[in-house]
């Protein structure tokens, strides 16, 4: 069963994950802040990219060149020469085209509308229902459809023959209310200068990743980096998104944290598995492990002309299940995006390839001019955030407190927890000193909480719902023999320890 979206979203406000921009002004449409803990998470999942895609990449694992994984990073504007999207694309065909419903208004992306027909063929002239897979009308459409049809197969909405007069749309009644598709640019624009004029529009980037494509010449001058290796850039991405909703999932503000790795023409598709399969592999590390987490590779009509394949990572969010909704798109670009800037600006972007071409008598290759190929693995870092507190929510009617946010260790905003039992016979004084120790060995990672304010089991629910993974007490017995009890927030299991030995073992815990 998913869990309620409703209540993770509550939790989300009461601790201070996530809330509502603006929230005393009534809210803005499609814009979230961070909380304290919000905060402190988002930052340690962005350095978990950071440190997994550029200063180890893939955990050192050898890419399949059988060579290290290189990659460096930059960090480039969010406003770009407006030309830069003319290029990419962005600005003539960033857009994406919607359906209307006459009879409900509701607004739809084309893409994303998927309709219910009999699974033996043609419908006859019996009505069709759509649905978009993470609404809570797929549901009530689909139950309709099984009592029309019987057995059922899905289709888009864009394979069925137009108009669509026999189409019911997510939430109407009568077929038909279904418009034409039409385009929307989800570019933010505005104007450089304090009296600008309609000359002087520019753009709020909508992604991360061509703020690399226009510098990769200057980083392959710069730096030492050779063939193949990727560019990573993190960064706020804006998107006039029609319909934001789904708390952060589409939002009209959000992080991306994007890696271009470039190669040879002939290893792209070596590449792209490899990237594929470890992007998969990291979203598991992080705890999406299990059904609630998908690689769907897109079918070849999905696939943009240049290509030869592109894969997401799909999460099953509570308001998409028992859909997915995609969490990080893995793309083979070839060589459009260079291609494509190369000739806007007139910027040669070629690679000299000194490692290639035919080999010379006295050893060494003559080496090869080319345009490399680039893999994108393209996360969403909001996106990413949701999936964690989602995955992590739990709720055991067991416990006095029943909600508990099992966040994996690394990305936990509070790492660990010390509690005297009471305020007397010295705890106090030993729970600081070992607070004094955890701060002074772990404070790079997260906060290391101190709490002696009402029950203990108090303080354990709060530290369940924050996602702490462990928590310290010193009570009566560490005095006799400098033991604590260290508990396991997902268990409950309580273990004594000793107190020197708690800055090794939460060490070991957090892997570090
Ligand atoms: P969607 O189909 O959901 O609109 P997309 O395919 O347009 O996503 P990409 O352009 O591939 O998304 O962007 C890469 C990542 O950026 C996505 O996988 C997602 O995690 C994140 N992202 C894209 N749009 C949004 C948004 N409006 N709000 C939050 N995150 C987003």
């Amino acid at each position: 069963m998913s869990k309620p979206m409703d209540a993770i979203m509550a939790q989300c406000k009461r601790r201070g994950f996530i809330y509502q921009a603006s929230e005393i002004y009534g809210g803005i449409n499609g814009f979230w802040d961070y909380g304290p803990l919000g905060a402190q998470l988002k930052k340690n999942l962005r350095d978990a990219w950071w440190q997994d895609m550029i200063l180890r990449p893939c955990w050192g694992k050898p890419g399949p060149n059988g060579q290290p994984v290189r990659c460096v990073p930059v960090e480039t504007r969010i406003i770009q020469h407006p030309k830069a999207w003319e290029a990419s694309g962005h600005v003539g065909g960033f857009n994406d085209p919607m359906v209307d419903c006459k009879e409900t208004k509701g607004r739809y992306r084309y893409d994303h509308v998927m309709v219910y027909v009999p699974a033996e063929g043609d419908p006859g002239d019996k009505p069709v229902f759509a649905y978009v897979g993470d609404q809570p009308s797929e549901a009530r459409q689909h139950k309709k459809a099984a009592k029309t049809f019987g057995a059922l197969a899905s289709v888009a909405l864009s394979s069925l023959p137009r108009p669509w007069q026999r189409v019911i749309a997510p939430d109407a009644e009568k077929p038909g209310s279904l418009t034409e598709p039409r385009q929307f640019n989800l570019m933010f624009k505005t104007y450089l200068g304090a009296t600008a004029g309609a000359d002087d529009v520019a753009y709020l980037r909508p992604e991360t990743a061509q703020g690399v494509f226009i510098q990769f010449k200057n980083v392959v001058d710069t730096t030492r980096v050779r063939m193949p290796f990727g560019i990573g850039n993190t960064g706020t991405s804006f998107r006039n998104e029609v319909t934001p909703r789904n708390f952060t999932f589409r939002s009209r503000e959000f992080d991306q944290a994007e890696l271009e790795f470039f190669c040879h023409p002939d290893d792209s598709v070596a590449w792209y598995r490899f990237w594929r399969d470890f992007r998969m592999d990291w979203w598991k590390s992080l705890g999406l492990a299990g059904d609630n987490l998908l690689l769907r590779e897109h079918d070849q009509d999905e696939l943009s002309h240049y290509s030869q394949g592109t894969s997401d990572v799909e999460y099953r969010f509570p308001f998409t299940a028992p859909g997915f909704g995609e969490l990080e798109g893995i793309a083979h670009r070839g060589n459009f995006d260079l291609t494509q800037h190369q000739q806007a600006s007139g910027t040669k972007l070629e690679y000299f390839d000194p490692d290639r071409g035919e080999r010379l008598p006295g050893g060494g290759r003559r080496g090869e001019r080319y345009l490399p190929h680039c893999i994108e693995p393209a996360a969403g870092l909001d996106r990413g955030v949701l999936a964690l507190l989602c995955e992590a929510y739990t709720r055991d009617d067991a416990r006095p407190s029943p909600e508990l946010m099992k966040l994996h260790p690394r990305l936990a905003p509070i790492k660990a927890s010390v509690f005297p039992l009471v305020n007397k016979d010295g705890m106090r004084e030993v729970a600081e000193q070992l607070h004094g120790e955890l701060m002074a060995k772990y404070w790079r990672l997260g906060a290391i909480e101190f709490d002696e304010k009402q029950t203990i089991g108090k303080r354990y629910a709060r530290m369940d719902e924050a996602g702490c993974p462990y928590c310290f007490t010193i009570d009566g017995q560490t005095i006799a023999d400098q033991t604590v009890t260290v508990r396991d927030r997902d268990t409950g299991h309580q273990e004594r320890i000793a107190v020197a030995g708690v800055v090794a073992y939460l060490g070991d815990k957090l892997d570090v």
